[in-house]
């Protein structure tokens, strides 16, 4: 078992790794990241299908402490990113620190010693402090369809892409529309006998401001910091103006959603496909996405999007409620991930023996989406009510990864063994995100990653970004209760 360790980590993504660079920096190196992968990356080590790609600028979707110049476009895609990360965790000596092919089961902690006992399936590791890293898209959905298994040909989530399974000249069957669907659909296309692309909900997809970097641009962000430092702030801007209509004022995507009909109209010639891929609900309430193939490619004569339901799964193809059976050889579930359970399957028992799935019944709750009451000393990163539909993740964890700096460095100034949130500051807190969310897009009358499957929204953060940065500035103090351990 050994003797504890100040922090241990779970997961190893961007932000498994982010906070173990940012407590590196500070000085505190007794870190060890738990990973039950065999390499880092998290969502860019797992997301391997054809067009993986960011949504938001690489120059914004990096830290801003590890800038990267030879981004070779706007959105990167997965193995630059992927390639990004690891060479953040050399470069800032994490690696030595983590411990791959290492699944945490589940943690209780200890009150009498002030210790977090962390059951891996390698051992118990006992920690001081715990930091959850685990995101929130990092567990496959597979929907429930009656004879899945039984499909004969190759059959995987996008998450878990099969590279030994040739597409080409194959009848292909993609379930879903969304995110990952509308990268993959395009690339599959081209070379494919046929596509089907089974959808319940057609997404809103606008138009993708890509472009190659030349090598000057390269050149020039290598040789005058500052301007990628501008073009940083640039996008940080550009994307964060957008909450003003996701969060503030739904109505500003009036403006939005008209604009996304004279793009569908002008990509998509034929009036009946346009009706089955113009979105019933309003524009914002899922993820909005972008790609300048996708509708390009479903007016393909070899690619049929399907929108009756699906009933079930045969060796060789899917059945619709309709009656229709259609012929596949390989099944491609884009059917994205369990995002609300957090921290599941994890067992996490905190103070006094509660269990967080218990406590976390009606909806997960962490004030600031980075501590729960009843579960001292343990942080969450990518937690409640920090997922955005306009700007990026990377930023919110560099608010979260100063805030535990900040309550860590504060428990070492003051010799405390333990700090916990106070309920009435968690229960306020709640309270105001959910007053916010309800008059949000994202509460606007659509079923979406973003809630329970009771409707309620707890994925996302129903503000500016900047908003959470000041609210993450430090602990505050008089939101929790400290001490030393009995
Ligand atoms: C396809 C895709 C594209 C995306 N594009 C964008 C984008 O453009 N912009 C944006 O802002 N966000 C995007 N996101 C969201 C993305 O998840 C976050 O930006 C970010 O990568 C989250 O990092 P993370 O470290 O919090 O979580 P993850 O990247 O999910 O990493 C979590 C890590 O924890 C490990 N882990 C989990 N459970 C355990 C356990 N029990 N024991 C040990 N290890 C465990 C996992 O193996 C994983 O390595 C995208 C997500 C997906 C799926």
């Amino acid at each position: 078992m050994g003797a504890p360790r100040d922090v241990v980590i779970i997961g190893a993504g961007f932000g498994g790794i982010g906070m173990a660079v940012t407590l590196k920096r500070a000085g505190i190196d007794d870190v060890l990241v738990l990973e039950k992968a065999s390499g880092l990356g998290g969502t860019w080590r797992d997301n391997t299908y054809p067009g993986a790609a960011c949504d938001v600028p690489s120059h914004l979707y990096s830290f801003s402490f590890a800038p990267e110049h030879g981004w070779s476009r706007r959105f990167s895609e997965q193995p630059e990113i992927l390639r990004y990360l690891e060479r953040v965790a050399r470069e800032h000596g994490v690696l030595p620190h983590i411990r791959f092919g290492t699944e945490v089961r589940g943690a209780r902690y200890d009150a009498d010693a002030a210790l977090w006992h962390v059951d891996t399936d390698a051992g118990q590791v006992d920690a001081r402090v715990l930091i959850s890293a685990c995101g929130q898209l990092n567990r496959p959905a597979l929907p429930a369809i009656e004879g899945r298994d039984t499909f004969t040909g190759p059959s995987f989530h996008s998450a878990r892409w099969d590279h030994g399974a040739d597409l080409a000249g194959k009848r292909v069957a993609v379930l879903g529309t969304g995110a990952s669907a509308v990268q993959i659909v395009p690339e599959i296309a081209r070379t494919a006998a046929h596509v089907d692309l089974y959808q319940r909900s057609a997404p809103y997809v606008i138009a993708k401001p890509d472009r190659r970097y030349p090598g000057w641009t390269r050149a020039l962000l290598r040789a005058v910091p500052p301007v990628q430092a501008l073009s940083r702030a640039r996008d940080y801007a550009q994307y964060e103006s957008r909450a003003l209509a996701f969060i503030q004022y739904p109505k500003l995507m009036k403006v939005m959603e008209r604009r996304f009909h004279r793009t569908l109209a002008g990509q998509v010639a034929d009036p009946g496909l346009r009706a089955v891929l113009t979105p019933g609900y309003p524009m914002g309430c899922k993820r909005i996405l972008i790609s300048n193939d996708y509708y390009p490619a479903l007016t393909r004569p070899d690619v049929d999007v399907v929108t009756a339901p699906i009933e079930r799964i045969v060796p060789d193809g899917v059945v619709t409620r309709d009656g229709i059976r259609r012929p596949a050889d390989v099944l491609i579930h884009a059917t994205g991930f369990a995002a609300s359970g957090f921290l599941a399957p994890m067992r996490i028992t905190g103070r006094d023996g509660r269990e967080l799935r218990e406590v976390w019944r009606d909806g997960a709750e962490a004030h600031l989406g980075i501590t729960v009451h009843g579960f001292p000393n343990l942080f969450l990163l990518y937690g409640p009510y920090t997922n955005l539909g306009h700007n990026s993740i990377i930023y919110m964890l560099e608010s979260q990864f100063r805030y535990v700096l900040g309550a860590l460095t504060a428990m070492r100034r003051h010799g405390l063994e333990w700090i916990e949130v106070r309920a009435d500051a968690q229960r306020a807190f709640g309270r105001r995100m959910q007053d916010r969310l309800r008059t949000t897009i994202f509460a606007a009358g659509c079923e979406s990653w973003y809630q329970t499957s009771d409707g309620k929204v707890v994925n996302n953060w129903p503000g500016f970004t900047f908003a959470y940065r000041r609210a993450t500035r430090r602990p505050d103090p008089r939101h929790f209760t400290a001490g030393r351990s009995a």
